[in-house]
């Protein structure tokens, strides 16, 4: 998980790692986050009564209370770990107040058996080579699989289907690269995962499908077992372990294109996710889906991190027509289905990849400049291998030939 967020020349960052608790440290944390739900709990009642008794309460007045609190096991709990109890409550009240601001259905906020994060701000934790050690804890090792960088400022330790992870807050000084003159319209795609309105196809490398047979081969082989008896415990490790090697295998390319487009461009245009569809295919699994979703929103947050951290811009524009619209003479062909992969234009017949055609109307959209005559020039194919991760297009590769089998951009 990336979140970026910005103050002055520098930027705040989250690094996720797995980390790996002894039995007794484990314990050791969930007993932890047991109490915390219990504070949790004794000040989400206190906020409820007073709001029942039409009195104002604030974030402030239920800090004060944590220290008067008689909850069972408090000691055994960070001090400050326990004001970010607090924070969270606040937080999850906020949130639910803007849903409601929003005219959704909500309820009220539920209480807690279990705070699934213990949260270590500013201070209580240590990193020592590649052990974490825990105030009220003790050491946990982590596995550092990409450095850690920047100034840490707090570690959240948090529990999930998996197993447990660190993720560490840091501040990262900005480091702002030379302008490069360039702008840059994208699409993101299923079957391209990036295509570029200079006309570069960066494949969709699918880890996913490469592993498929095996994942259902064990979900088959786990239903048929007795759930939490040994062989069930060693297929769903097994399982878990092909999944979270999907998502490193993803993670790694994703941080390498993203960090390209950077590189190379001074604003860089990209569809609005949150408005898109962008798993167009209605037919796929419910898990590819969620891992499609998953891959292009962590797409987005490297790529406005890794800019706003190199001074560089990224603009999300409306999604609407970008596919139906010709970036050549501006038709709209309201038919266009899913399956056109290729776009005729009706009226002045040009014959164009759809995604690429996609990506000139994003450009369009996110620079705000007329519609131009585009270069008819071929897509470069860019194949997923790591012999090419070194070798992402440079100015002068763009005249070379494709390769592979993408579309051609080329008129008719
Ligand atoms: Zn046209």
């Amino acid at each position: 998980m990336w979140r970026a967020r910005e103050k002055n020349n520098k930027i705040q960052l989250s690094f996720k790692y797995r980390i790996y608790p002894t039995r007794e440290v484990e314990e050791k944390l969930l007993r932890v986050m047991q109490v915390e739900a219990k504070v949790y709990n004794a000040l989400l009642d206190a906020v409820n009564n007073a709001r029942k008794e039409g009195k104002k309460i604030t974030p402030k007045d239920t800090q004060d209370m944590l220290k008067g609190l008689k909850t069972e096991g408090k000691e055994l709990v960070y001090s400050k770990a326990l004001q970010m109890v607090n924070n969270q409550l606040w937080y999850n009240i906020n949130s639910l107040h803007e849903l409601k601001k929003k005219g959704k259905k909500v309820g009220k906020l539920r209480y807690k058996k279990i705070l699934k994060i213990v949260n270590y701000n500013q201070s209580g934790f240590k990193i020592d080579g590649d052990k974490l050690i825990l105030s009220k804890i003790g050491e946990v090792k982590a596995l550092f699989h990409r450095p850690l960088e920047g100034e840490v400022k707090g570690v959240i330790i948090k529990k999930s289907a998996t197993g447990w992870y660190a993720i560490f807050q840091v501040d990262v000084e900005k480091e702002p690269l030379e302008r490069t003159g360039k702008v840059v319209g994208i699409d993101l795609g299923v079957e391209k995962l990036v295509t570029t309105s200079d006309g570069v196809v960066i494949e969709n490398p699918k880890v996913f499908d490469k592993v498929e047979k095996r994942i259902k081969i064990l979900q088959k082989s786990l239903s048929r077992k007795k759930k939490g008896s040994r062989n069930y415990e060693k297929v769903r490790k097994k399982l878990a372990k092909i999944h979270e090697h999907v998502k490193n295998l993803m993670s790694d390319y994703i941080h390498k294109v993203t960090s390209w487009l950077v590189e190379q461009y001074d604003e860089i245009y990209v569809e609005d996710l949150d408005v898109k569809e962008m798993v167009e295919d209605s037919n796929s699994k419910t898990l590819r889906k969620h891992i499609l979703h998953s891959d292009f929103s962590r797409f987005m947050s490297h790529l406005s991190y890794k800019a706003s951290r190199a001074g560089r811009r990224v603009v999300k524009v409306d999604p609407r027509d970008t596919s139906k619209t010709c970036a050549w003479c501006g038709y709209v062909k309201k038919d266009l289905t899913l399956a056109d992969r290729v776009f005729v234009c009706p009226r002045c017949g040009w014959t164009v990849d759809r995604d690429y055609n996609a990506s000139l109307n994003i450009r369009r959209a996110g620079s705000g400049l007329p519609r131009e005559p585009v270069d008819r020039k071929p897509l470069l194919y860019i194949p997923f291998s790591e012999g090419v991760y070194s070798e992402f297009p440079r100015r002068s590769r763009k005249s070379s030939p494709r390769g592979g089998d993408a579309p051609s951009a080329r008129a008719g």
